[in-house]
C-alpha cells in the first residue's frame, strides 16, 4: 500500500516550499489509493513555536489537502507528534549500539571545537569519521569499563552512527535517478542526544519503518540526508522506502533559493495564510488574507516543478485533475522559477470560475461596511458585469463604486477632454430627454439616447464622454447604459445635474 508522510517540524509558519511538499504527497497519495500522513517532528524543543502545528493543519485545510492520519486524526500508527512517541527511540539507538552500527560518544563541545580548529589550522576540515575516530573520546577508543564508568558517572553522552569506510554506496532516487556516493565523506551523525532525545535523523528513519512509509517525498535540501538514512535502514536491516526530493524553489529571477524574506522584498506572500509572530509580533502576509483562492495556490504550487509532460499546453488544473494528471516522473531535477505575475493570472482566472451569487455574498459584505444595504439581485448583477477586469474580490469596490454611490469627483484630465463650451448646454437637453424615458431598461435607454443624438447630427463623442465622466466620474467603465439603467433615472439625472454645476 502506498503510504506518503508529510513530516514538518513545527518551527515556524509553513512556506510555499513545505505546501509544495505536502501537495506532492497529497496528489501522490491520492493518485495511488494511498494515505496521506501528517507527523509532526518536533524533536527539538530549542526550535520549537507555539501556533505552528494548528497553522499547518489550517494551511493544509485551507489548500484542501487534508491528511488522512495525524494528529487528531489517530490511526494504527500514532501517536503522531515525535515529543509524544520520545520513549521509543533509545531502544532503536541501543539496537545500533548491540549490532555495530553506532556507538556512545563523550565528547564535550568545547573538545570538539579544538579538534576542528586544530584542522583548519593545518586547511583541513575535520570529520567526525573512521578516520578520526579512534583519536577521539568515545567507547571505540576507550576500554567497555572506561565506558562503563563515565556512564555511570552520569557523563553526558551522545550516539553517533558510525559511517561506513571505504564503501561506495549505491542509491536511487525517484526523480533524480542513480545516485552513488564515497563512505567515507560522510561523518558519524549523531543519533541520540544527552537530553534524552533522537535527532531528526533516527526520529525520522524509526517512525518512517513504523508508519511503514512507502515514499519519502520531500524538498532537496534533505537529499545531503539520503546516504544516512539509507545507511540507517541498512543498519537496522530494515527495507528502505523509495526516495523522491523535489526540486528547490528559485527566486522570481532564478537567482537563489526563495527566502522566507523574499516576501517582504518583493510585496508577494511565500506563506499560505497569514502569520503572526508570537514574540515579535510581526505579521507575514498569506495568500489566504490577500484574497488569493485556494484552487489559485494549488494549481501554482503544482507547475513548482512539475507538469504534464512536452507538448502538454494545459494550465488550468482543478485538484482533482491534478491527481490524475500527476506522476513524480514528471517532477523536474532542476529548480522551479516562482512566479508572482502568473500567480496572479492563476487568480484572475480562478476568479472567473467563481459562482457569481457567492461572489456576491462576500462583496455584499464589504458593502456593507461601507453602510450600503444593496439586495443580492443588484450586487449580483454588478458583480457580473465587472469581473472580468477583477483579479481579487478587493477589487471590486474600485471597479464599481458607481453603481453604488455618485463619484465624489470628476477625473480632471477625462474633463479637460470631454467637457467643452457647449457640452454643458448639450448636458441639459440630454437630462430633458432622459426625463422624457420610461422604459428605463439599459436597451431602450440606449436605443433612446442614441437615436437622438443621431437627430441631432452631433458626434456620439460629445454626448457620451461627458455623460461617462458625470456618471462614473472617469473615462473608463462598463457599458454606460448599464450603469445609468442599474443606478436608475432620479440618481443619472442628479450626477448629470451636478456635474454642470
Ligand atoms: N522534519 C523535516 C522537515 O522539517 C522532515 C524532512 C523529511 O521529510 O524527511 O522538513
Amino acid at each position: 500500500k502506498i503510504r506518503v508522510r508529510f513530516a514538518p517540524s513545527p518551527t515556524g509558519p509553513l512556506h510555499i516550499g513545505g505546501v509544495r511538499t505536502a501537495l506532492f504527497n497529497y496528489l501522490f497519495a491520492k493518485k495511488h489509493d494511498g494515505d496521506f500522513v501528517l507527523r509532526i517532528e518536533d524533536t527539538d524543543q530549542t526550535r520549537y513555536v507555539e501556533g505552528a502545528e494548528d497553522y499547518i493543519k489550517e494551511a493544509l485545510n485551507w489548500c484542501n489537502i487534508p491528511y488522512d492520519e495525524g494528529p487528531g486524526k489517530e490511526k494504527d500508527c500514532g501517536p503522531y507528534r515525535q515529543s509524544e512517541r520520545k520513549d521509543l527511540y533509545h531502544q532503536y539507538a541501543q539496537q545500533l549500539i548491540d549490532n555495530g552500527h553506532a556507538y556512545y560518544a563523550f565528547d564535550t563541545a568545547e573538545e570538539l571545537g579544538a579538534h576542528r580548529k586544530d584542522h583548519e589550522a593545518n586547511g583541513k576540515t575535520f570529520i567526525y569519521n573512521w578516520h578520526n575516530r579512534l583519536k577521539l573520546n568515545n567507547s571505540l577508543s576507550l576500554s567497555a569499563e572506561e565506558v562503563q564508568q563515565k556512564i555511570d558517572a552520569g557523563e553526558a553522552y551522545v550516539i553517533r552512527f558510525k559511517s561506513p569506510q571505504d564503501e561506495s554506496l549505491h542509491m536511487y532516487d525517484e526523480i533524480r535517478g542513480d545516485i552513488q556516493i564515497d563512505t567515507n565523506v560522510l561523518d558519524d551523525k549523531v543519533l541520540f542526544k544527552s537530553d534524552g532525545m533522537p535527532t531528526y535523523h533516527l526520529a525520522n528513519i524509526v517512525d518512517d519503518h513504523l508508519m511503514e512509509i512507502s515514499h519519502v517525498i520531500r524538498g532537496e535540501e534533505w537529499l545531503p540526508s539520503m546516504p544516512l538514512h539509507v545507511l540507517l535502514y541498512k543498519a537496522f536491516g530494515w527495507e528502505a522506502p523509495k526516495f523522491a526530493h523535489l526540486p528547490l524553489i528559485l527566486k522570481p529571477t532564478g537567482k537563489g533559493k526563495l527566502s522566507k524574506r523574499d516576501g517582504d522584498k518583493l510585496g508577494f506572500p511565500v506563506f499560505p495564510l497569514q502569520w503572526k509572530d508570537p514574540k515579535t509580533g510581526e505579521i507575514a502576509s498569506g495568500y489566504r488574507e490577500d484574497g488569493y483562492l485556494p484552487e489559485t495556490v494549488v494549481n501554482m504550487l503544482a507547475f513548482l516543478g512539475w507538469n504534464e509532460g512536452e507538448g502538454s499546453e494545459k494550465e488550468m488544473y482543478s485538484l482533482a485533475e491534478l491527481v490524475d494528471a500527476f506522476s513524480l516522473g514528471h517532477v523536474s531535477k532542476s529548480g522551479a522559477k516562482f512566479d508572482p505575475e502568473k500567480t496572479k493570472w492563476f487568480q484572475h482566472q480562478y476568479l472567473q470560475l467563481e459562482n457569481n451569487d457567492a461572489l456576491a455574498t462576500e462583496y455584499n459584505e464589504i458593502l456593507k461596511e461601507k453602510g450600503f444595504a444593496p439586495s443580492q439581485e443588484y450586487v449580483k448583477e454588478v458583480v457580473a458585469t465587472i469581473k472580468e477586469r477583477a483579479t481579487f474580490i478587493s477589487d471590486f469596490w474600485d471597479l464599481s463604486s458607481f453603481y453604488f454611490e455618485a463619484p465624489a469627483e470628476l477625473d480632471a484630465k477625462g474633463f479637460k477632454k470631454a467637457w467643452k463650451d457647449d457640452t454643458s448646454s448639450i448636458m441639459r437637453q440630454v437630462i430633458e430627454e432622459i426625463q422624457k424615458i420610461e422604459d428605463f431598461s439599459q436597451e431602450n435607454t440606449q436605443d433612446q439616447i442614441k437615436s437622438w443624438i443621431t437627430s441631432q447630427e452631433i458626434g456620439f463623442g460629445k454626448v457620451m464622454q461627458p455623460l461617462r465622466l458625470s456618471i462614473v466620474g472617469a473615462m473608463k467603465g462598463p457599458d454606460l447604459f448599464h450603469i445609468i439603467s442599474s443606478i436608475g433615472k432620479e440618481e443619472t439625472i442628479k450626477r448629470m445635474e451636478s456635474a454642470i454645476a
